[in-house]
């Protein structure tokens, strides 16, 4: 299931959402900021390490 932790960068409320497709606009339950940043769940990536810099999705 293509669920996805955001975080907003205008309140740092946390929430989770369910992103179907690609580049989805996603906005902050709380303020409806679209500031918001993609976090890492720490199910499914095995390991619990995060000092991987800043990640780019391929956007092109
Ligand atoms: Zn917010």
């Amino acid at each position: 299931m293509p669920l996805f932790e955001y975080q907003c960068k205008s309140c740092g409320r946390r929430f989770e959402k369910l992103v179907i497709g690609s580049a989805p606009s996603v906005s902050c339950p709380a303020c409806d900021s679209r500031e918001v940043e993609k976090q890492f769940s720490t199910f499914g990536f095995g390991g619990g390490r995060r000092d991987s810099g800043p990640v780019s999705f391929g956007g092109g």
